[in-house]
């Protein structure tokens, strides 16, 4: 067969198309840079239009000679520098959408052919020289043989060509290296249909384009299909593993382009914003078949939707991300709302926990098991990078993923530094989790932060937390009872009717099927919200920002003079982001006041389900995320002064009884007392000298 590719073919496409990166190139080389550099060649724009596409079309089938003829025609090429242009490679970009192949179509008939995938980096291994030309002296009479390498394995001269010796010292600095590095891409979580296993597939990459992509990153990779049989040496096996030569990357930057919205999703979407009812009807389209929780789902919904992240003149960035955290009873439908949260929300990553790789909730430094180089693998938040990460069992998370969520969760980075390794990583994605209180059941009357296994600083970086309840209540479980019966009833008639011949028709289920049916079709609400998104950026009306303030300061007063606080600066700024998130349904760019009030209601329904001094029935954030209250603290810090005041007299400990005396004279009973010391000793603001006896913990 015969090709049009050939060295004088290719000189002539550079000269004409590339002529002024040729100069460039040349001039660097000609001010003694030795380094290796790329020349991009724009498939889509230049060489499909070159000689009627043929050699683009030759680049597809056998890219290993076609690219040897590129590299041979770049030398041939002229330049206004006069100097030979070695160590360019041609680098092929922006391919037509039909060399796109999805990472689990691969299959035999693309071995050795040029193709393009699209996908998410999973890992990235560190950057380090692989030997090309391996350069070894004899050891009997000190001529110096150079061998070339193909294998992942050092391969030696097989004897030396002057004394027929067969000993050999390698000169490892001698030889002749490139910057090597690995990639694992994974495809799009977004692609994966409920349940679906992320599949990937290994990169390799050879010269300047390492180190160039974190994981994390949304990448095109253009390169050459490989098979390496799986095993080593003499177990090699006739099944193959497929990994991708890789020859150029393409970092993506835009983010919710993958949707296509056609004039008449656009027309839709315009038309569902200025319904009245809207909100109702993204409510009615969250899991249609889980009863209740409208507040919930209203909830998610301005999750979906989002608020403006911001970044200020002087660098500092704002999270416009929201995280909602529900706690609550087994049994709740607490992992089946997250379950359909990651069907409707156009970027999700669904995880527990406990984690199923190794990176877990974040990332993590880890030593390849193929080469033992140090690899850096994202985990689900790194993952969900501008999307929602649904965490079930957030309670159970590991050591490792606690410190690293409180970065996570405001500055929206995850920090690794192991073993040589240091990067950030973007995790800029909005947080759904789940969590099951520690003692099976949720306590109403004990604060939230005693009842689950997160500390208060994580539970405070939460915009909205809901308490879900199994509570016996008659009309409800009644209710409940029906909503759940009717739905699988339906779902009975449904498999009848799909699998043996039945007495019901569609026409006779179709009342019942219109009730748990998403009043949105979920397909629409996913490009509803990706549009919001991308075209909504709503600013604050002043009297919308008025009700704001109002709301926020009548909080506050609650709080008297006194030190704790019912409602902290975090408070308002997750009622700003709500309400922008609110703004966003109706596609307004500005912030009304009916947003607020929506907002206010629900963070106030939050509020008083995690945040109800039982005591005083007041509302007071400090007790939902430390569980001291604000009596309680009043009462601590009477105390402490006691026994400081006392100490004076009673060098060697306040006894016990003398307090509780004194704490009685002040209204504070025996009781309360004793656990308030208890308290106390546990958080180390007291300690016992002797038994039975206090004193305070000075820090100086
Ligand atoms: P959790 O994660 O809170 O322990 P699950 O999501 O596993 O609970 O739910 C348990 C089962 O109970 C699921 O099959 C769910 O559909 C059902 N269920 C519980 N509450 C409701 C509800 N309000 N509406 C519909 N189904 C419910
Ligand atoms: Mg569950």
């Amino acid at each position: 067969m015969t090709m049009l590719s050939s060295p004088s073919v290719w000189k002539e496409f550079f000269q004409n198309y590339y002529e002024n990166e040729l100069n460039k190139i040349a001039g660097k080389i000609s001010a003694g840079d030795g380094a290796e550099k790329s020349i991009q060649v724009d498939v889509l724009s230049h060489l499909s239009f070159f000689r009627e596409g043929i050699l683009a079309e030759e680049l597809f089938n056998y890219p290993d000679a076609v690219i040897e003829d590129a590299k041979k025609g770049i030398l041939l090429t002229d330049n206004i520098y006069d100097v030979r242009l070695e160590k360019c490679v041609p680098r092929f970009v922006n391919l037509p959408v039909a060399r796109r192949v999805l990472i689990r179509d691969l299959r035999s008939q693309h071995i050795s052919k040029f193709v393009s995938i699209e996908g998410i980096v999973r890992k990235v291994t560190e950057v380090r020289p692989k030997v090309v030309e391996a350069l070894f002296v004899c050891g009997n009479c000190g001529k110096k043989v150079s061998v070339w390498q193909e294998d992942s394995r050092i391969k030696m001269p097989y004897e030396c060509p002057a004394c027929k010796s067969k000993r050999f010292i390698f000169l490892p600095e001698e030889s002749v290296s490139v910057d090597s590095q690995r990639l694992k891409i994974q495809e799009y979580p977004e692609y994966l249909k409920g349940g679906e296993q992320p599949q990937s597939i290994d990169v390799y990459l050879e010269g300047d384009i390492t180190g160039l992509v974190n994981p994390g990153d949304r990448v095109i990779i253009n390169g050459i299909v490989r098979a390496s049989p799986r095993g080593f040496g003499q177990k090699k096996l006739v099944h193959m593993d497929l990994y991708i030569e890789g020859n150029s990357i393409e970092v993506l930057q835009q983010e919710y382009e993958e949707f296509e919205i056609t004039e008449e999703d656009k027309k839709r979407i315009i038309e569902l914003s200025e319904d009245e009812e809207i909100y109702e009807k993204i409510i009615k389209s969250i899991a249609p078949s889980i009863y209740g929780y409208e507040d919930i789902k209203l909830a998610i919904a301005l999750q979906l939707f989002g608020g403006v992240p911001k970044k200020l003149p002087d660098g500092t960035e704002i999270r416009g991300d929201i995280h909602v955290l529900l706690v609550g009873d087994p049994g709740v439908a607490k992992s089946q709302l997250l379950r359909y949260v990651h069907r409707i929300a156009p970027r999700s990553v669904y995880t527990t926990g406990k984690g199923t790789t190794t990176a877990g909730l974040t990332a993590t430094a880890v030593r390849d098991e193929i080469d033992g180089r140090w690899t850096l693998e994202a985990g689900a938040l790194v993952l969900a990078d501008k999307g929602v990460a649904l965490v079930d069992e957030i309670d159970k998370m590991r050591a490792e993923d606690r410190s690293a969520l409180h970065e996570a969760m405001e500055q929206q980075t995850i920090s690794v530094a192991k073993a040589g390794i240091n990067a950030v990583l973007k995790a800029r994605c909005a947080l759904l989790g789940a969590a099951n209180p520690k003692y099976g059941r949720f306590d109403r009357y004990s604060a939230i932060a005693e009842q689950i296994n997160l500390s208060p600083t994580l539970l405070s970086r939460f915009d909205l937390i809901f308490v879900l309840t199994d509570d016996p209540d008659e009309k409800k479980d009644l209710e409940l009872a029906k909503h759940i019966l009717n739905t699988h009833k339906l779902g009975e008639k449904l498999e009848k009717m799909k699998n043996v011949s039945s007495e019901f028709t569609r026409q006779s289920v179709e009342m019942e099927i219109q009730r748990v049916v998403p009043l949105i079709d979920p397909e629409l609400l996913r490009k509803y919200i990706a549009y919001a998104k991308k075209t909504v950026f709503p600013v604050l009306s002043e009297e919308a920002e008025k009700r704001i303030i109002e709301f926020y300061v009548g909080m506050r007063g609650k709080a008297k003079d006194n030190s704790p606080v019912p409602v902290t600066a975090r408070q308002l700024e997750a009622l700003i982001r709500l309400a922008e998130a609110s703004a966003r349904i109706r596609l307004s760019d500005k912030i009304e006041i009916e947003d607020v009030e929506r907002v206010i209601g629900i963070v106030r329904k939050s509020l008083e389900q995690i945040a109800l001094d039982p005591e005083t029935g007041e509302i007071d954030i400090d007790y939902a995320f430390s569980g001291t209250s604000k009596t309680q603290r009043d009462r601590i810090i009477a105390i402490k002064k006691l026994i400081e005041e006392l100490e004076k007299e009673y060098e060697k400990g306040v006894p016990e009884e003398l307090i509780f005396e004194e704490a009685e004279k002040m209204g504070i009973e025996k009781v309360k007392t004793r656990e308030l010391l208890i308290k106390m000793r546990e958080k180390g603001e007291i300690y016992c000298p002797r038994p039975d006896h206090y004193r305070v913990v000075h820090n100086y």
